[in-house]
């Protein structure tokens, strides 16, 4: 899908007051309070200057988006990327305020970027480019304020350069100034497995919603990267039957299972799933199309839209992606479909064990990764129990309506209680 900056569809700023506006109708609330809720706390744009391998100096844009604090810090996570926008940076945070209160976790929802491509840099431009950003957003970041994490092409050795910056700057070590670190440097057993891990939670618990079991469920995955491949293997732990999968260069399918870790070390040294031994080619487009228990989009933006929505033939869909579907879709597909769950709650198992990762921080004590795993797993059952309650509430809405709902009251009972000042 396209981002057309014009087009509520697409545009993703215009597409989070959408949602906002819809949810807040279910429940009644004041046309100022939407307003409110529309406008984030706080965006800070910066200059971030660069010196380049070859002496040049190359000047970014670098944006943090603050959206609504009223339940805590405000966490997300900062990209690199060549579109990123002011725009695209509220909107995310917005909808990370609503994942954190969806799940019950106390942070409001942040995020940030810069306006590069990170494939042109080097490893050493890209350090200085973190360690810039992190100086300039300083002002507006602290470990109970706002804590920043990974998000597209960045990763845990940015939030060590990050971490290091900012304890430099502080005089001692600040572990907990943002989530995603090494384990070596506070960052928690689990993380890297947690948004897989997490959406093949909400899998099981979606599959005993509709009277069904997880036990031999047919399941389509497109994307086999960090996601995808977690959420792979849990659910094939499960006793799920991984029948498709697929990246960017194209698919394969075996109806009676895929092994996945066979298939990931395939991966790993070929640089694809393709033409994985026992197994048929298959197209990303088709896999979005069988007839399977569970689909997985698990990849990119806008997969299932108004051109291919009426062949979507699975019972459920878990969008384990940020916004695979399309607006459009998702009206069509929750009238066709037995449950499709919303990306704020199928992917927050990361932001979840982020949460994990900065309690532990803070209080300078570690936990073993059965913990980090059981309290992910309790956490996210009890949101789902939530969201198919409130949606049981309201009748056929959307189930991201039911989500947001949840989150909407989370966040309108605090801005009751502290009241505003002056
Ligand atoms: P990743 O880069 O590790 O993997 C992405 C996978 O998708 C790769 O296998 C890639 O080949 C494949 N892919 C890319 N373009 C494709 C296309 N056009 N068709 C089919 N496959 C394609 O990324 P990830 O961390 O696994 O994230 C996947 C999705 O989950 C993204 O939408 C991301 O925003 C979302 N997400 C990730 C996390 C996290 O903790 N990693 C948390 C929340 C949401």
């Amino acid at each position: 899908m396209k981002a057309d900056p014009t087009n509520p569809e697409t545009n993703p700023y215009e597409m989070a007051c959408r949602q906002l506006e819809r949810s807040a109708e279910l429940i009644g609330l004041d046309s100022e309070l939407v307003d409110y809720l529309k406008v984030p706390d706080r965006v800070l744009t910066v200059k971030v200057p660069v010196r380049m391998d070859d002496g040049r100096i190359r000047v970014f844009v670098g944006y943090r988006s603050q959206h609504c604090g009223v339940r805590g810090p405000y966490k997300g996570g900062i990209r690199y990327h060549p579109n990123v926008t002011m725009e695209e940076v509220i909107a995310l945070s917005m909808w990370m305020t609503w994942k954190c209160a969806l799940v019950d976790i106390p942070f409001g929802g942040g995020k940030g970027g810069v306006r590069v491509n990170p494939k042109e840099l080097s490893n050493s431009e890209l350090e200085r480019l973190t360690r810039r950003f992190t100086t300039a957003i300083m002002p507006i970041i602290s470990e109970n304020r706002d804590i920043p994490a990974p998000d597209i092409y960045t990763d845990s050795q940015t939030m060590a350069w990050m971490m290091d910056t900012y304890s430099v700057y502080k005089g001692y070590t600040v572990p907990g100034i943002v989530t995603g670190k090494p384990v070596e440097l506070g960052g928690s057993l689990g993380r890297e497995s947690a948004t897989g891990r997490g959406v093949a939670i909400i899998t099981r618990e979606s599959a005993k919603a509709i009277g069904s079991t997880i036990k031999d469920a047919s399941i389509a995955i497109q994307g086999y990267g960090n996601v995808g491949y977690w959420a792979a293997k849990t659910l094939s732990e499960m006793g799920a039957r991984i029948v498709a999968v697929s990246d960017s260069r194209g698919g394969v399918i075996n109806w009676d299972g895929l092994d996945v870790d066979a298939l990931a070390r395939y991966k790993r040294e070929t640089g694809s799933v393709v033409d994985f031994p026992g197994s048929e080619p298959i197209s990303n487009e088709n896999l979005l199309k069988l007839k399977v228990d569970v689909l997985i989009p698990a990849a990119i933006g806008g997969v299932i839209h108004g051109d291919n929505m009426k062949k979507i033939r699975a019972r459920m869909i878990v969008e384990a992606a940020n916004g695979p579907i399309t607006p459009e879709a998702e009206e069509h597909l929750n009238r066709k479909c037995e449950l499709v769950v919303p990306d704020i709650l199928a992917n927050s198992g990361g932001v979840i064990v982020s949460y994990f990762e900065w309690v532990q921080d803070l209080e300078r004590y570690f936990w073993d990764l059965d913990r980090v795993n059981r309290e992910l797993e309790r956490v996210l059952v009890k949101a789902f129990r939530d969201m198919i309650v409130t949606r049981q509430e309201f009748g056929r809405i959307l189930w991201r309506d039911a989500a947001m709902v949840i989150a909407l009251r989370r966040v309108i009972e605090s801005l009751r209680l502290r009241g505003l000042w002056p």
